[in-house]
This record gives structure tokens, sequence and C-alpha cells, in this order.
């Protein structure tokens, strides 16, 4: 066996799940340094300046849920943990034109998964073919084959049209950003039991300053502490460039396919955020709004989650997986009418409007083919397969970690 052991660690992306492997790196005791091809640290998790509205703005916001036990693990050790908030239970805050606004709320005074079973039979049109439904969903969670969609899951289980509308889809779009049709259901099974598992972990959770304050500064303050190098604007071109011990790529597999050279086509799904802001607080019902049956699928209030009181009032309408064809105009127009028709009453002129498509903002669950890698390459890529957590903050914080986890078993056994 080989005598080498490392010492200098190359990571190649510094988002999170590139700056969480810089960490764990360099708490180990290695010495890192981190190439960023952009200006900025932080990836898809980031934020810019507007200077029309004075304001830090994230491309979109992020939520998260109680069961990313990586992510707050890693929040805690920053010491960012108070830049997340959460709701005291789970609740979805929902809307459409028939049924104006109704809550999905887990009563925390029951075990969860009978609150949520309760919660859905309380929701307006529901009846116990609903109820039926969800035992029938509890009890086939375990035994998803790698291939089956969520749609045919719930052909199997025999949902009605009524809980899939309010509930199965929002959150499958939500957590999984693909359709039912397409998207795979061992991982939104895995989802489902992993949040639901106590209401601690089912409960939604929001950071409360631009994503580049909230996490990414406390991640890189951190590693600047432990003496990490962080190189910007520097795009790895191939694995020669790189002299070190050992190299962890930390890319969504179509960067990482790119640079290995790869020819392989990844499946994506887009994200887009329509940003608007107006001189007058608009009121919202609800600081995240659920919406059933519109383009748009989530109203966030952010000047609420970020607890501004001053400064134009910033909502931000989301379509997940959004393949519309529509121009950036006619989408912005017809947010606008959407929110018009949940508010009743006719919007002021917005102030600004910023229209923010991420083309390729996750990479989609999908059956992986093995690489063929040299020894010292470790991958922290977004490729979720089947079975494993969707493209999230929590799937990047894990993979970054499993990363590191292989390179210190492979550098120990090089020692021994
Ligand atoms: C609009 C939007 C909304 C989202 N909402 C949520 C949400 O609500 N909750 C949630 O959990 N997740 C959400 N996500 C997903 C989440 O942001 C990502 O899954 C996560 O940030 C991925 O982190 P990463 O480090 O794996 O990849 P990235 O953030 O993509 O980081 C990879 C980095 O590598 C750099 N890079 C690429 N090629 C090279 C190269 N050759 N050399 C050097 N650097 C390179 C890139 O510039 C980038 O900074 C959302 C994503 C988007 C886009």
């Amino acid at each position: 066996m080989a005598q080498s052991s490392v010492q200098r660690v190359a990571v190649v992306g510094g988002g999170i799940a590139g700056l969480t492997a810089a960490l764990r790196l360099a708490e180990s005791g290695y010495q890192v340094d981190v190439f960023e091809a952009a200006p900025a640290l932080g990836g898809r998790t980031k934020s810019f300046y507007d200077e029309d509205v004075d304001e830090w703005v994230d491309n979109g916001p992020h939520a998260m849920v109680g069961a990313y036990h990586a992510t707050l693990k890693l929040l805690g050790d920053v010491g960012a943990l108070q830049n997340v908030s959460w709701q005291s239970s789970l609740t979805l805050s929902l809307w459409d034109t028939q049924r104006s606004l109704f809550d999905l709320k887990a009563a925390s005074w029951l075990p969860v998964n009978l609150a949520l079973i309760w919660a859905v039979y309380r929701l307006p049109d529901h009846d116990f073919s609903s109820v039926k439904a969800m035992l029938r969903l509890a009890m086939t969670m375990m035994n998803r084959g790698d291939t089956q969609t969520v749609q045919q899951w719930m052909d199997e289980i025999d949902a009605p049209a009524i809980l899939v509308q309010d509930m199965l889809e929002v959150l499958c779009l939500g957590v999984m950003n693909e359709p039912m049709q397409t998207a795979n259901a061992k991982t939104f099974a895995r989802v489902l039991a992993t949040s639901f598992s106590s209401h601690k972990n089912a409960k939604m959770g929001w950071f409360n300053k631009p994503l580049s304050q909230a996490l990414v500064a406390p991640m890189a303050d951190k590693l600047r502490g432990l003496g990490v190098n962080m190189v910007l604007r520097h795009s790895v071109r191939s694995l020669d460039e790189l002299d070190h011990d050992a190299v962890v790529l930390a890319l969504p597999a179509f960067a990482r396919n790119r640079l290995l050279g790869i020819k392989q086509d990844v499946d994506t799904q887009a994200i887009t955020n329509i940003h608007l802001w107006f001189e007058e607080n608009l009121n919202l019902p609800n600081m995240m709004q659920g919406m059933l049956g519109t383009y748009g699928q989530w109203l966030f209030d952010v000047s609420k989650m970020m607890g501004q009181t001053t400064g134009f009032h910033h909502v931000c309408m989301i379509i997940s997986a959004d393949e519309t064809e529509l121009s950036q105009a006619a989408l912005i127009d017809t947010a606008l009418q959407e929110i018009e028709t949940l508010l009743g009453r006719a919007l002021p002129e917005p102030k600004k409007t910023r229209f923010i498509r991420e083309k390729r903002a996750t990479v989609l669950v999908r059956n992986q083919e093995n690489l063929d890698l040299s020894e010292h390459v470790f991958l922290a890529c977004e490729s979720p397969t089947p079975g494993e957590l969707p493209a999230t903050i929590e799937l990047a914080v894990i993979s970054g970690e499993k990363a590191v986890h292989e390179l210190l078993h492979w550098d120990k056994s090089h020692k021994n």
C-alpha cells in the first residue's frame, strides 16, 4: 500500500456542499483550498444587492423543515442558528378561488401522524376518503420501487383528487421541484417519512436574513478562522490543474460532468421567482401562502420573513418546476392578477419587479451510472438517486460531509 498521507485538499465549488466539506476538512486538520468560479461564495444560496430598493435580495427564498438535521447542526457549528425562524407547529396556509383561505394545521396535542390525518379531515370539502387514503399512504411508504413515480403511487393508493391537489401535489412540487408525473416515489416517500416522524421535524423554517448573511457569511467567517484559503473567480477546467493530495468535487452533476469531460445529459428543473416591491404593505393573509390552481404556487411575504418594518413591501411569487412558455412580462402580469384575486382588491402599481428564473435550479432524482474516478477524488455533487433526499440545502450539507468521511477513511487506510 502507498505510504502517502493527505495534507492539502482542493474543494471545487463554493456552494453549501463545498463550504461544508471545507469546514469539516479544516476541522480535521487538513490544509484546504476552495475554488469557486463565481465572484462570491454560496452557489445557489446567493443574494445580491438591489440599489433601487436598497435591499439584499435572495435569488429565491429558501424554506427548510425541522428534519434538516445536518443543516441545523452545521448552522449551530458556525453560530448561525438564530438566522432561522420556525413555525410553532406545521401549518400549510392554502388558498383557492372556490374555498378562499384555509389551513392544514397539525394539532400539537396529537401524535404527528394522527394530527396530520385529523388536519386533512378538517380541510374544506374533504371527507373520510381522504383519511383512508392518508392511512394507505402511511402504510405503503416503505416499499416504493426505484422507478415508480409519485403519480403511480397515488394511483396505487387511490388518492382522491382533492387530497392530491391540497396536499400531495403541493408538497411534491415544493420538495422535489418536479411534477408528480415524473417525480420519484421512493424519494418522496423518504421525505414524507422523515418530515412527518415528529412535530419538530414537520414544522417549516425560513431564513430571517438574506442567505448571504444568514448562511454563507457565517460559514465563510468560520472557514477563514480555520485558515481555509478561498479563491474566487477561479473556474477549475480540469483536475490536472490541481496538485493537491486529494480533491472534493462539490458541483451539481452537470458542472461535474463538464469538468470531467463526461458527455451525459443531466435532468434538471427550473424555479422561477417573481419579486415584487410595493410602496404600501399589502397585508397578505399569511407569510407563506400556498396557492392552488394558479401559476404561482407559493407567495412569500419576504419583508415579514426578514422582520422588515420599513422600506418597500417585498413579496415573492414562486413557481417550482416551471415549464411555462409565457414571457417574463406575461408571467409578472399573471402573478399580479393572482395576488389581486387572492386579496379580492386591485393592487397598487409595484415600485419594482424582478423576474429570476434559475433554469437549472435543481438536479432531479434519477438513477446514476457509477463514475470511474481516480482514488484521490471524492464527490459531494448534487446528483440524487431514488430513495436519497432530493436536491436541497440538506442534501448539499450531507453530501459535503459524506465526501469528507470517505476521504478521511481513504487517508487513514493509506497511513496504516
Ligand atoms: C431558486 C431556488 C430555490 C431553492 N429553494 C430551496 C429551498 O427552499 N429549500 C432547499 O433546501 N433548497 C432549495 N434550493 C436548492 C438549494 O439551493 C441547492 O440544492 C443547494 O444550494 C445546492 O448546493 P451545492 O453546493 O450542492 O451546489 P451549488 O450551490 O450550485 O454550488 C456549486 C458551486 O460550484 C461553482 N462551480 C461550478 N463549476 C465550477 C468549476 N468548474 N470550478 C469552480 N467552481 C465551480 C458554482 O459557481 C457554485 O457556486 C433552491 C434552489 C434554487 C435555485
